[in-house]
């Protein structure tokens, strides 16, 4: 685990790029988009429900060539345009196929510079902000990872590059199915999917050691908090679903003591209660 010293620095770098960026990063989109409505979902393969042991090496970090040169131009536009300079992150971003992820109507904008649809009213968000909450959390090799909202599955697929031990929780079963299904086509085996609500966590898995929210509540889910363990890190937008949002970065100290700090303003799709 790194010191409070690299804390602090990672802090001040968060500053920096949120004031670099000047805006506010919007990710979401709304059912009046082009695509975010009426998109069936396909069957799942499995419901992958059950933990698994912890995993620590020789996990499959699937690749490919096609459109290589779209994905370095990406993530060059994040170094340079953003001022992210975590390489790890790059590195990841370069490796990962958005295209795998994103809606066939949607696949020749796969690597834009802005969020896009998936179908149900939600959206993948934009990459620099899937980079951005990745880079926060400062993730170790093998920790545990939960994340909210799985959407398309990218940004598990991402964190999957850093860890065996990552964990997903979508609330939209169509959404879940899909990505389950991609994850079962590409060869991403260790990445674990829940069909169900993620305000309350994934409790049989936890603790965590960092948790990533896609979707915003209006307040911290007290679940969430519990989860993380001593030392972990949860970056997660917090706000209404019309008015203003902040991604927090929460940490909970060794005597499990909660600080959160306000990153940057977003626009996030909201978090949703009991559907499933
Ligand atoms: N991380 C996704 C982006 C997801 S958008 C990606 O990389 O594509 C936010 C997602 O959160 C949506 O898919 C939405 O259905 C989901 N969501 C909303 N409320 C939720 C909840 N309570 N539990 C789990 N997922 C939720």
């Amino acid at each position: 685990m790194t010191d409070m010293n690299t804390r602090r620095a990672i802090f001040m770098r968060v500053l920096t790029v949120g004031v670099c960026g000047g805006v506010v990063f919007i990710c979401s989109c709304r059912k009046s988009l082009p695509g975010c409505s009426g998109e069936n979902g396909r069957s799942a393969s499995s419901a992958a429900e059950a933990v698994e042991p912890e995993r620590s090496s020789g996990w499959n970090r699937p690749r490919t060539a096609d459109r290589e040169k779209e994905r370095w131009r990406m993530a060059e536009r994040i170094r340079l345009e953003y001022g992210l300079q975590d390489e790890r992150v790059l590195e990841a971003m370069r490796a990962v196929p958005r295209h795998w992820f994103v809606p066939a109507g949607q696949a020749a904008y796969a690597y834009s510079d802005t969020p896009l649809p998936i179908g149900y009213g939600q959206t993948i968000s934009q990459p620099f902000i899937v980079a951005f909450m990745t880079s926060v959390l400062e993730l170790e090799p093998n920790e545990r990872v939960l994340e909210i909202g799985t959407g398309s599955g990218y940004q598990a697929a991402v964190l999957n590059e850093f860890t065996p031990n990552v964990f997903t929780i979508e609330i939209v079963r169509p959404l879940a199915e899909r990505a389950m299904e991609t994850f079962a086509r590409y060869g991403y085996e260790t990445i674990r999917v829940r069909i169900g609500d993620g305000y309350l966590g994934w409790p049989e898995a936890a603790p965590f050691d960092a948790i990533l929210v896609t979707c915003a509540p209006e307040e911290i889910p007290g679940p969430l908090l519990e989860q993380l363990k001593s030392a972990g890190r949860m970056i997660i937008p917090v706000g209404s679903e019309w008015g203003l949002q902040e991604l927090v970065l929460v940490e909970k100290d060794s005597q499990g003591g909660i600080q959160k700090r306000s990153v940057m303003p977003v626009r996030f799709v909201p978090l949703q209660r009991g559907r499933e």
